[in-house]
């Protein structure tokens, strides 16, 4: 085997330059053909078939797979969404799921960690801790995975999968950049959402980054001492910090976000918690998306009834916040990060309606 050069685990994320230098190739045209392989999803030298028969041998004997990862477990239901496990080359396994709505529109779920460090008290994932952070590489090859199940382009994508992207930035915003790149997916970058719990820094510095992608923010309270309960978060950079930060994004040029109020039955649908919430977005150029939880027998939380819903959204109408409601079906994500960390037996919790902008075509 040659061993002239320290190789990569993937080739996903590189530009062709680089990928001609990695694999010492004499023709660049060569690099731009085995870059075009890899967005088809295309990643065994000896499939893509334009290359001469020496070369892909040569290639072949470098490197086993330009992807470092392996679908370890797939799974469609009814609706047409699927669920993969995906297994890195560490052994670990991270979730990420296709989603087809009403309309056709095919979403890509995405991770960006393995497990969280965030520790939000309603999420399963939050109930792991962080293994650690998934690379770039390991971000587009989830998407490459579900476009392989996919019979339609993937044109939306939600990074609302294990872990907290905007503590694990930089892979985040290098694979946003790939996905958005005319030479790969070319995908709106409005038609990017990524997920948070709040995490101040990486909201500030996405907004520096002047890469307006849909932002949705995790807040499930406005009252400091709840949501420092229920999301430890909020002990680091409470709600002001926050709010600050979110008019510094919009401020910047940041695509309107929406405020994930994901609604715990008995904690956070009474009358005082939806007046501190319509003051608290009062000024924000925000949509509230109500999200029933969806139970979880290892968490301590109930679904609101049907009632309380009504009564919530009754008390948000008449405090004039602009609300979307999602009706609870059952299987649903719950609008936040690290929902998918549900054990694949226990079939597909999801609900991307609440992901993707029902005013996106
Ligand atoms: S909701 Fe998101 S940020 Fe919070 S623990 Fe779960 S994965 Fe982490």
């Amino acid at each position: 085997m040659e061993q002239t050069k320290h190789l990569p685990l993937s080739l996903y994320g590189l530009e062709a330059e680089t990928i001609a230098e990695i694999l010492s190739l004499t023709k660049n045209f060569q690099a731009k053909q085995i870059f075009n392989w890899l967005v088809k999803g295309v990643y065994t030298f000896e499939a893509m078939t334009d290359l001469p028969k020496a070369e892909r041998e040569r290639l072949s004997s470098l490197m086993s797979s330009a992807c470092s990862s392996s679908i370890h477990t797939s799974e469609t239901d009814e609706s047409g969404a699927t669920k993969m496990g995906i297994r890195l080359h560490d052994g670990k396994v991270v979730e990420c799921v296709l989603l087809v709505d009403k309309k056709g529109r095919h979403t890509a779920c995405l991770s960006s960690q393995v497990g969280c460090a965030q520790g939000c008290t309603f999420c399963r994932t939050g109930t792991m801790g962080l293994f650690r952070n998934l690379s770039a590489e390991e971000i587009i090859e989830q998407y490459i995975h579900l476009l392989s199940a996919s019979k339609q382009p993937i044109t939306h994508i939600v990074y609302m999968g294990m872990g907290e992207p905007l503590a694990n930035i930089a892979p985040v915003t290098r694979s946003i950049r790939y996905f958005h790149n005319p030479k790969t997916f070319n995908i709106s970058l409005r038609r990017i959402t990524v997920s948070t719990c709040g995490v101040v820094p990486g909201i500030l510095k996405l907004a520096e980054q002047k890469l307006p992608v849909k932002l949705a923010v995790s807040l499930v309270s406005a009252d400091n001492r709840l949501r420092d309960r229920i999301m430890p978060v909020n002990q680091t950079w409470d709600i002001m910090t926050l709010k600050k930060a979110l008019l510094h994004y919009q401020r910047l040029g940041g695509k309107r976000f929406t405020i994930e109020y994901c609604m715990l039955g008995n904690t956070n649908t009474d009358e005082i918690s939806a007046k501190k919430l319509a003051s608290y977005v009062r000024d924000l150029d925000v949509i509230v998306n109500l999200i029933p939880w969806n139970p979880a027998e290892e968490l301590p939380y109930q679904t609101p009834t049907e009632e309380e819903i009504d009564h919530f959204t009754l008390l948000l109408d008449r405090l004039h916040v602009n609300y979307t409601r999602r009706r609870s079906r059952g299987r649903e994500i719950n609008g936040a990060c690290g929902q998918l960390a549900v054990p694949i037996n226990k079939g597909l919790d999801l609900d991307y309606e609440s992901m993707v902008d029902e005013d996106d075509e």
